[in-house]
């Protein structure tokens, strides 16, 4: 990639992003220290690995010793074992009932998020099979799952379904990124409470809370397994507020293209649609084959910057669907074929995940997803061994 005879004549259009696989199972060896021993790393890969790419992350996650892994769909679990991997995986969106022969075919385990949904799997489970759930229960989220009193008596009925094995109990944490936020103690609390509950206590089901932030700010919260997401992915759950100090993860996507083309323009020439820039000096302007189909968005026109040449520059005019303009007035050495770098680190420059969630007005998280489906992803791998 950094190879000078790669000229933008390359075949294909100069537009990938790259995935930094020794940096992500950093994090994920971060997670690990964390939590401690006995705690058990289920990394999310959902909606893609959030847009990395879900089998060469799963693949660089499983080596690395990730007890199981975690997704939103039936489909991402099916994509995940006909790529090869073996490992536990975990469905975190409800309902299962209509996709239960699925779900057993890939030997999932499923959040259970309502008792009508466990009378209607146990309606659809052949005969024979078992299904592992865990009870999705909400300590204060306000959102998917049934409410810590709903527990005992869910678990009363699921007694006499012998199709369907709790394997243990589950919640997700609302505000664990506002470190100062009581209500995350508020939850684990209600969790505790549930777990001292004579119907429950007893049974010493396995508990998982913890998303990236979670893990990072709150020990009490780590139980028996925990679920990273965002960290794993370079991303900081805490945007806009700093992640603890110490546990900042490793940048792990640079996203890259070429200039296609430099025109020399005058003074008073108005760019792209809309003319919502005049230039206000004789310029060098370049054109990159990125846009917003590529989930380089619109709302970053006339306010990005992009790492070229050494230095940043801004983005000049309309985001297109193909297409976006930068200023390369000021870096008179730079031509058509040299490398940009739209979001990740380059020498010592950078633009982070952070930053560009800022100008976007959203969180890394986003940013990750949209990145579009058309964009190539190029897989960093770790050294080969030389055998010296
Ligand atoms: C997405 C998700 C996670 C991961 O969250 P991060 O903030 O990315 O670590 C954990 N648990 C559930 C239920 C999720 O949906």
């Amino acid at each position: 990639m950094d190879d000078a005879s790669h000229s933008f004549q390359e075949e294909g259009r100069p537009d990938w992003v790259e995935v930094d696989l020794p940096a992500l199972v950093d994090n994920f060896r971060q997670v690990v220290r964390r939590v401690g021993e006995g705690v058990r790393v289920w990394p999310v890969v959902k909606a893609n690995a959030y847009g990395l790419g879900a089998l060469p992350v799963a693949r660089a996650l499983q080596r690395a010793g990730a007890a199981g892994f975690c997704v939103a769909l039936v489909e991402e679990g099916e994509a995940l074992r006909a790529g090869g991997v073996t490992a536990p995986l975990m469905l975190l969106s409800g309902p299962v009932a209509g996709n239960v022969g699925r779900v057993l075919r890939i030997g999932a385990e499923a959040f259970l998020i309502t008792l009508d949904d466990a009378l209607a799997l146990a309606g659809a489970l052949p005969a024979g099979q078992r299904l592992r759930v865990h009870l999705k229960v909400d300590t204060g989220m306000g959102r998917l799952g049934m409410d810590p009193e709903q527990v005992p008596q869910v678990l009363s009925v699921l007694d006499g379904l012998p199709g369907i094995k709790v394997a243990g109990i589950a919640s997700h944490l609302a505000v664990a990124d506002e470190v100062d936020n009581p209500g995350t103690l508020r939850q684990i609390e209600r969790m505790k409470a549930l777990l001292a509950h004579p119907e429950v206590v007893w049974r010493r089901l396995p508990v998982s809370m913890a998303n990236s932030a979670g893990i990072m700010a709150f020990s009490e919260a780590h139980f028996q397994w925990v679920r990273p997401g965002i960290h794993l992915y370079g991303g900081s759950p805490f945007f806009p507020a700093a992640s603890p100090a110490g546990w900042e993860p490793r940048p792990v996507v640079r996203w890259c293209t070429r200039v296609i083309q430099v025109r020399n323009m005058a003074a008073g020439t108005p760019l792209g649609y809309g003319h919502t820039v005049v230039l206000q000096r004789p310029s060098r302007i370049g054109q990159l084959p990125v846009g917003y189909a590529d989930g380089y968005p619109r709302i970053l026109s006339n306010r990005a910057e992009v790492i070229v040449g050494g230095r940043r520059v801004p983005v000049l005019g309309r985001v297109c669907m193909d297409l976006v303009t930068v200023d390369l007035t000021d870096c008179p050495d730079v031509g058509v074929g040299d490398e940009v770098v739209l979001l990740g680190g380059h020498g010592p420059l950078a633009i982070s995940l952070q930053e560009m969630s800022a100008w976007m007005g959203t969180i890394p998280y986003e940013v990750l997803c949209r990145l579009g489906a058309r964009v190539p992803r190029r897989y960093r791998e770790f050294p080969v061994a030389t055998g010296m």
